[in-house]
């Protein structure tokens, strides 16, 4: 498979290489685990799965890390300046890994509901301190860091006169000097530009350590170069993340990098667009703000109903990664349906007796959902070739077209690859008949109780050994009966 990924370095799609194939390193900007994960988190999660899948399918050995920030980005969302998991430790006496350890608990059950694969590594900001204070090192010692009260900042100034800033965003320091005004309250920076490698923690700081500097705490970039470094080394394939992230924080990570090793660590940048409700921002001061919980459960006030797992990940494929994708009921219930017919007919095509010829052109869809998915997960192309087959697959089931045995092997392999394998989608179907029979065995038990309480004796026992012919074990206590499935 020759994979093409949009290069966001290079502002074009170009063919993915492998450095050291079959190995190939992955790294993604994962959760700040403060607050429950949202579509935000559930796109960028689901667009790296798609990524992660279609590189294992191609046969590649992928080392994928994705860290969890529970230090040093948190202070930046706080409103009074204090680090959100401190200061909710501190109300709540907790330990602030508690805190931490509760948000990632959670963001490790939605990623399972929605079917994301875990990734190789997960490592956490907080257990990467003495990483961090070694890449610190570096960069002041090859002179593009400077040190001010006990905190560490980058000198984008000096970095800029030996390797060009911006890279990755495009942005032009001069350009953005200019732009900017005379800046009050930079603090101890030289430049406004200039970002913390380490803070100085204030007194009710919780989360900090002893360094070189001062008792504080690591900036927010510098997590992901200590911790891509550490495990996919200096040099490897791919960084990904959502956009919002490539200013200032992949930006960082590049400059951060070149300073300390002087390579600007991944090959391919790869980052997915955001999410909008109603063509807005998601934000919370705006009040349409849904977490993964609530669109689960339908309880919020934007939701006229609840959405599976499913449809949220059929939603997100049914986009390209780079485009946008805006949430509305509509849009979702549009997901739901078009997904229960898909899966109706994946269903379906299990069933189908194969005949002597085929009248059908199964390489067809092969070819072309793998076309689709090689050119930068094109995952909209690949369902809409599925949604032809669709349809063809209910013509082979209403006899209007017939397939032969080999060809039939051939289109449910490529049709499961695609669905589960690729799509990670599951037939949520299966686990609802689940709950359906169980219901039904519970009913009629009840019946049995019904005619042991009337002394009945000749139903009760009939009731029992009907269900255990049918493989539906029955086992009375003293308080009641136990049922389980052969
Ligand atoms: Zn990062």
């Amino acid at each position: 498979m020759n994979l093409f990924l949009y290069n966001t370095l290079h502002r074009k799609k170009e063919e993915f290489v492998p450095i050291a194939p079959p190995h190939v390193g992955l790294y993604v900007c994962g959760p700040t685990v403060y607050g429950d994960a949202h579509l935000g988190h559930a796109r960028s999660a689901i667009t790296f799965d798609l990524l992660f899948r279609t590189l294992k399918e191609a046969g590649y050995k992928v080392r994928y890390v994705r860290n969890i920030t529970d230090v040093g980005h948190l202070e930046h969302d706080a409103d009074e300046g204090e680090d959100k998991v401190a200061k909710k430790a501190r109300l709540e006496q907790l330990e602030p890994m508690e805190v931490a350890q509760f948000y990632i608990n959670r963001y490790h059950d939605a990623m399972r509901t929605l079917n994301v694969l875990p990734p190789s590594i997960e490592p956490q900001a907080s257990g990467h301190i003495m990483e961090q204070i070694e890449v610190v090192k570096q960069i002041l010692e090859h002179g593009f860091a400077y040190e001010k009260n006990g905190s560490v900042y980058f000198d984008v100034e000096a970095y800029n006169k030996k390797y060009p800033y911006g890279t990755l965003s495009g942005r032009v320091l001069d350009e953005m000097q200019a732009g900017s005004r005379e800046l009050d309250g930079r603090g101890d920076k030289r430049s406004p530009f200039d970002f913390a490698l380490w803070k100085k923690a204030s007194p009710e700081h919780i989360m900090r350590w002893p360094s070189p500097w001062s008792v504080g705490f690591p900036g927010w970039h510098l997590e992901c170069s200590a911790m891509s470094h550490k495990y996919l080394g200096k040099e490897f394939d791919i960084h990904g993340g959502g956009m919002d992230l490539i200013f200032p924080h992949h930006e960082g990570e590049i400059a951060q990098n070149t300073a300390c090793c002087g390579s600007a660590s991944a090959r391919y940048w790869v980052h997915n667009n955001m999410i909008t409700i109603g063509g807005q921002k998601m934000a919370k001061s705006l009040g349409n703000f849904i977490t993964l919980e609530q669109l689960f459960t339908g309880d919020h006030p934007m939701l006229v109903q609840a959405y599976s797992p499913m449809t949220i990940r059929f939603f997100i494929l049914q986009a390209h990664y780079r485009s946008t994708l805006d949430f509305s009921n509509e849009a979702l219930q549009a997901a739901e349906k078009g997904l229960e017919r898909l899966m109706k007919a994946v269903r379906l095509l299990e069933k189908i007796e194969p005949a002597s010829v085929s009248t059908v052109d199964v390489a067809d869809f092969d070819t072309r959902w793998r076309e689709a998915i090689a050119d930068d997960l094109n995952s909209p192309i690949a369902i809409s070739v599925l949604f032809d087959w669709v349809r063809i697959i209910n013509q082979l089931h209403d006899g209007q077209q017939t397939i032969a045995a080999a060809d039939l092997d051939t289109l449910q392999k490529s049709v499961r690859e695609l669905v589960y394998d690729v799509l990670g989608l599951q037939d949520e179907q299966s686990g609802n008949d689940q709950e359906r029979l169980g219901g039904l065995i519970e009913m009629i038990l009840d019946v049995r109780r019904q005619a042991k309480a009337n002394k009945d004796w000749a139903t009760s026992d009939k009731i029992r050994d009907e269900l255990t012919r049918l493989g539906v074990v029955v086992k009375d206590r003293k308080d009641g009966t136990d049922w389980e499935l052969e």
